[in-house]
Order: C-alpha cells, then structure tokens, then sequence
C-alpha cells in the first residue's frame, strides 16, 4: 500500500450536519465552505436555499431537485484534511434520505439554537447518530443573541438527548453583552468583535488573563470565571476516547452569523473527528485502507426533469480508491458494470471525478442499475455491506391508481420506488389496501411526481395522518386485534406491524395485550 493514499485516506473528515430548521446549519456550512475556499462569497449556499421554498409548484419541486443535488455533497480541502459535508435537509425535505445519509458519514455536527434549546428534528436526527454510535459535535449557535443560559442548554444535552458533554470553551455573555468566549481546550479568551490581532488573549497556567486587562473589570467575565471553576471540579472530564464512541460531545459556543467561533470549532472538530472506520460486512470489517475498492449506495436522487431520466447514485467509499473507467461487481445483481459516468463535488460545481478515496463521496450518473444500500466493489470480491436499517415511518396515505386501466403500470412503479427505498409500502391485512409510509411529506410529493413521470401513472392520495408504527416480533398474530386505532399491516417483506393513531393507543394496546411482542427498528441498534 502506498504512503500516499494511506494519508489521504487518514485526512478524509466525513459528516452531516445536524439540527432543527432555522439553527443556522446553513449559515455555518457556508462560512466552513469560506474557510475552505470552496465558495468565494457568503450567501452563496443561501441564495440557493432561499430559491428552494419559494414555492411549491412542481416547476419549484423540480428546481429543489437540481439544486440539492449540486448540494447535498459539498467537499473543501482546509488544513491538511480533505472535509466531506453531507447535507441532511430540514424543512419538507425531511425523508428517510435524510436518515439514510446520516449512514454514510463518520461523525456529525449538531448546530443548536441556543435561544430554543434542543427542539424535534434535531432530536430525531441524534437519535439516528447514536444508533450508530458515532461520534457527535456540538455548536451553540446564535450567542450574539439573548440565549438560555449555557448551563441549561448542557443540562439539556444531558436530560432530553442523554448526552454528557465537554464544554471546549463558555461564553463571556451573551446578546447584547455577548464579549467572547473563553476556550478552555485553547486555553485563551477569544474576543468578540475585536480585531484580528488583538482577538486572542492567552491565560496562564492557573486559567486567568496575566496583568490587567479591560476585560477583567467586567462582572461578565467574573461570572465565567466562577461557572468555568464550577465545569472544571463538577463536569465531566475530557476524553477523546470517549468522544470517540459518541459518548461525549464537545460542546463549542459560537455565532454562525457573525463568524465568530467557527473557526476555532473547524480546528478542534478536525483534530479529534475521526477518519473513515472499518465497516462490517458479509466477509467481515472491510479496513479503508485495504487497496480493494468498495462503497454503497446510500441516497438515489432522481432528476425530477423529464427530459432527463438520469438519476445520481450517491456513493460513500468505504476502502480503497476509486479511479474512473474501472470495472465493479455489483453482488445484488451479479453484474460487472464499468465506472464512467461519475461525478465529485469539490467547489462550486460539480466536475467530473478522476479519483476518490476511502471516506470520500461519489456520484454515479444511473439509469436504473442501482438501489439504495447496494454494496459495489472491485476485482473478485462479492460481499456486501451491512444492510441500511430501516425506519420507522410516520406519516402515512392511502394510496391507488386513478385509472383502473392502468393497474400495470401501477404497480410496476410501486415496487420499483419501494425497492429503490424512495418510499415504505404496507398492506392492510383485511382488505389488502395499499398503504404508503414515509418519515417526511416530501416522500408523498415525489411519489406521485415520479409514478406519473416515471411511469406513466395517475395516483390517488388518502391521507390518514401520522401513526404510530410497530412491529410484531414473529410470523403470527391474531388478526382480530386489527381496528381503526390500531391498524394491522403487513410490510413489503410480509411483516406483520400495527399502525397506532398515537402514543397513547399503542400503550393501551400494550396493556391489554401483553402476549403480543412489539418493536420499533430504530429502538434496536
Ligand atoms: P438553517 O435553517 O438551520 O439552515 O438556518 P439558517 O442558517 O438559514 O439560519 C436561520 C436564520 O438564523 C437566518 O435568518 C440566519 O441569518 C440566522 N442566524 C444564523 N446564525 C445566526 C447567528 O449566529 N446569530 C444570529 N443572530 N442569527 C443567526
């Protein structure tokens, strides 16, 4: 192996991040993307967003497309490293990609609004973190603004996600009096809106500013000496290994909008995120420095254009690298396909990709060939990638075809998007209804988008709500207990599962009939 593409595979930083709409994921993307000189002005990645939600005609749903595609990888080089950002869509884009992206990452960022604490989306998408046990990193967002106090949004960490944490540094203030930060792991006080040159203040051994100092006439400055004294006897202690199994997340205070803070967590964050990570498989860990080329297919963006029917196969490389041209098994459908038609995305634009490495993202330009959780790899090995899990919709409609004509095209399109993984897809066990399940709207939208583009089919759409879905461990149960409270179905494998209308009806269920054993898959990682 050579010392080359061992470096580069140990400088590749792969993440996602994390948080509920308007926390400033996109603000602090965009500046880390300025940092990386991967976009020369700010507001870049915003006039891109705010073209997305304009509107939401079918002109818009398909210029959202274009544009998360460009998007949804974004790559820089800072620093030595060579950083991968997944992006994982808020707002209606919420869907099971947004889940399934969070698979293909090493670490995550999670972006909290410290006015509003941690609130639903961002919980949901920790939980899928955790599941995987990877390690996570925490930006307080917004100090510039009046926020919780910083001792509360900890105890939040710890009480609502379950999460100790390490401040690497505390805030001098905040809002209007918001002076800096002091930076425990940096040992130094960071100066808001000061200069470059005299923004940077070092403590001594004993965690004080030497001599006299404006700042240290402050009652502000006092007040973080006396919390910091309290973190260091009372709170956790560091530990990259720790961090390092998703155990403990570093907590870093900043404010996206203003810049401050960003970098100084973009220098930490890279010091201790980890590299790619051996990943299981059916031949057992698949090491990323091995020289064979491996990866799998964790998100299918489908061009909402129908005068282009391609799609774009997001790859995550989980060993050894990828040159373009080479020849790849693909074990689901026993085929040899040749990598041509690929794409990177590094800077602005997309460019075509001559080489890739272990941690890295690949797009593949595909015309039907893959499906979401395919395991691609090269010369003669045939194994595969751990299956992605599945998750447990929520959101749930009724669904048919429009022409009863047309019941063929119907149901071609059906299973073809349930088995690109676009879509859940149950039936009801009486009368063999066809239901769709999904953890965002935006699942619904595309559905029927594409069932017509794609497939010639006019649908019909019932909603019937959010529910509560879980499934019933074996292979019987007694169908009786199906009723309008608590749905029986069966998943696309012939699973039974039940559809509760809330949380309240599934524990009623659980009370009365405690013979009948239930589980939520996202519970059980
Ligand atoms: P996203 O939905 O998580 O991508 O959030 P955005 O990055 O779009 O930010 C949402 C809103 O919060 C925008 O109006 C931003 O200008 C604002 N914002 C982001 N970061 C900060 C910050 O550090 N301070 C203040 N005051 N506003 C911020």
């Amino acid at each position: 192996m050579s010392n080359n593409f061992k470096n580069d595979v140990l400088s590749r930083r792969t993440f996602a991040i994390i948080s509920h709409p308007d926390a400033g994921k996109t603000t602090i993307t965009e500046k880390l993307l300025l940092f990386g000189g991967a976009i020369r002005d700010a507001g870049t990645v915003k006039a891109k967003k705010t073209g997305k939600f304009a509107t939401s005609d079918w002109m818009e749903i398909e210029k959202q497309r274009g544009i998360s595609v460009t998007s949804s990888v974004m790559q820089f080089d800072y620093s030595g490293f060579r950083v991968n950002i997944l992006d994982t869509p808020g707002h209606q884009d919420f869907s099971e990609d947004t889940y399934r992206t969070l698979m293909a990452v090493d670490s995550a960022v999670m972006v909290v609004d410290s006015a509003k604490g941690i609130e639903e989306q961002t919980m949901k998408l920790f939980k899928v973190c955790r599941m995987r046990g990877i390690p996570i990193f925490t930006f307080m967002n917004k100090l510039d603004r009046q926020g919780k106090p910083p001792l509360e949004l900890l105890a939040e960490l710890e009480e609502v996600l379950g999460i100790e944490s390490y401040p690497m540094n505390w805030p001098i203030g905040m809002g209007k009096e918001f002076l800096g930060i002091y930076d425990r792991f940096n040992n130094r006080v960071e100066q808001f809106r000061v200069d470059e040159g005299s923004r940077y203040i070092p403590l001594n051994k004993d965690g004080e500013i030497e001599g006299d100092h404006p700042l240290k006439n402050t009652g502000l400055y006092d007040q973080t000496l006396d919390e910091v004294l309290l973190l260091n006897e009372a709170g956790n202690e560091f530990s990259a290994e720790r961090v390092a199994e998703g155990n403990l997340t570093p907590v870093f205070f900043g404010s996206a909008l203003t810049n401050f803070g960003v970098q100084t967590f973009l220098d930490a964050y890279l010091k201790f995120a980890p590299p790619p990570k051996p990943r299981n498989s059916t031949a057992g860990e698949i090491d990323p420095l091995s020289e064979n080329f491996s990866g799998f297919v964790f998100k299918i963006q489908a061009n909402m254009n129908p005068a282009h029917r391609d799609r774009i196969a997001f790859v995550r490389i989980c060993s050894g690298k990828f040159e373009r041209g080479m020849n790849v098994n693909v074990p689901r459908i026993g085929k040899q396909v040749k990598l041509s038609n690929s794409t990177s995305f590094m800077a602005e634009e997309r460019s075509t990709v001559e080489e890739a490495v272990s941690g890295d993202i690949i797009g593949l330009y595909d015309t039907g060939t893959y499906q979401i959780g395919d395991t691609i790899t090269s010369g003669k090995d045939q194994f595969q990638f751990e299956k992605l899990p599945q998750f447990t919709p929520e959101l749930f409609v009724k669904v048919m075809a429009k022409n009863v004509m047309k019941q063929k095209s119907f149901y071609k399109g059906i299973e073809q998007l349930v088995q690109e993984g676009a879509i859940q897809l149950f039936k009801t066990v009486r009368m063999e209804e066809f239901l769709l399940g999904a953890v965002g709207q935006l699942q619904f939208e595309v559905f029927e988008h594409r069932m017509k583009n794609e497939y010639n089919s006019d649908v019909i759409m019932e909603r019937i709500g959010s529910k509560v879905t879980r499934w019933v461990e074996g292979d019987s149960v007694n169908e009786n207990l199906s009723n309008s409270r608590s749905l029986l179905v069966k998943d696309r494998y012939g699973k039974y599962a039940f559809l509760f209308e809330n949380e309240f009806a599934l524990r009623w269920f659980e009370d009365k009939n405690p013979d009948v054993k239930l589980y939520n898959p996202m519970d059980m990682h």
